[in-house]
């Protein structure tokens, strides 16, 4: 494996491995890499020969009030973790040679970044934007992948892609979890002993909702209380959001359909540290149980 720190010589590789007729896919990453990342690096192995892992903090999609100066970082051991799992470069740019003096562009998603992430995190996702066109532009992939975890950051990338027309795959891995349902994360070492053990209500929560859903409850406020009301079980807790949405343009009607795709999402702080997860499902069409029995959540 080769460590690439500048953006020329990364393009540089890339147009010779194409040239040599190799597919190129492309894992970005903030670093401090667990298992989650490791599946995309797994899943890139099914669409190219070259496999490239991106590590950057990217500071522009931290408010200054957030964790970019303490985000862990451990390069040597991501850096053995990518030689394992058989990464061919790793692109490691520092800040200056991705925001060189005078940098000024910015890249608006628009509508989809206008609730949850976006709403608690305003400027995140033109960070998002911004970096992951860079990154894109500096490693000239033929397929991107991306984790379900950051829901609303593929739906973001996708757009990026779909409208600016951008020849490249985008590919969704799905979520890998802990023993007890808690998405893997870089920022789960921050939590304490007990906040860790508290963390499984966030995926409780999904669950109880999806189990609400699979049983005939259809109205979004409902499916919302049901999962507020799970995350307040745990004294500790301070919900952003904890709601659901339209999964494929975060719209937010009163009531859904059978047969449409829909997303639960959730964003917490367990103490200081803050933890989103989400999940997918498709609503069904025919009623499990009475839908009558969800009342309890309602007001
Ligand atoms: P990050 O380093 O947190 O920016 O994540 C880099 C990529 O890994 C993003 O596409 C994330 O969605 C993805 N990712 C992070 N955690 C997980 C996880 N638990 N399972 C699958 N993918 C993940």
């Amino acid at each position: 494996m080769k460590i690439i720190t500048k953006i020329k010589e990364m393009q540089q590789i890339s147009l010779q491995e194409k040239k040599s007729n190799k597919k190129i896919v492309v894992v970005p990453t903030m670093g401090y890499l667990h298992k989650g990342h490791l599946s995309l690096v797994e899943k890139a192995k099914n669409y190219a020969e070259i496999i490239i892992v991106t590590l950057f903090v990217n500071p522009t999609q931290f408010a200054p009030n957030e964790d970019y100066s303490k985000y862990p970082r451990d390069l040597n051991k991501d850096s053995e973790l990518c030689e394992l799992a058989g990464v061919n470069y790793l692109f490691i740019p520092d800040a200056l040679e991705m925001y060189p003096i005078g940098f000024s562009a910015k890249i608006n998603i628009g509508k989809v970044t206008d609730e949850f992430e976006g709403k608690y995190r305003p400027n995140h996702f033109e960070g998002v934007a911004t970096i992951v066109l860079k990154l894109l532009n500096s490693t000239l992939p033929d397929f991107a992948i991306f984790g379900q975890k950051d829901f609303q950051q593929c739906l973001v990338v996708k757009k990026l892609i779909s409208d600016l027309n951008f020849p490249i795959d985008i590919i969704i891995a799905p979520t890998m979890r802990d023993f007890d349902g808690l998405a893997m994360s870089s920022r789960n070492v921050y939590l304490s002993e007990d906040e860790r053990n508290e963390a499984s209500i966030l995926f409780v929560s999904l669950e109880k909702a999806r189990n609400a859903i699979e049983n005939g409850e259809r109205k979004r406020k409902i499916i919302n209380a049901i999962m507020h009301k799970t995350l307040r079980t745990i004294s500790n807790i301070r919900i952003d959001y904890a709601s659901s949405a339209l999964a494929d343009s975060l719209e937010t009607p009163e009531e859904f359909l059978p047969g449409e795709k829909i997303v639960l999402l959730l964003a917490v702080y367990l103490g200081r540290t803050r933890l989103i997860d989400n999940t997918t499902l498709l609503i069904p069409s025919i009623l499990k149980s009475n839908p009558a029995s969800f009342e309890e959540f309602k007001g």
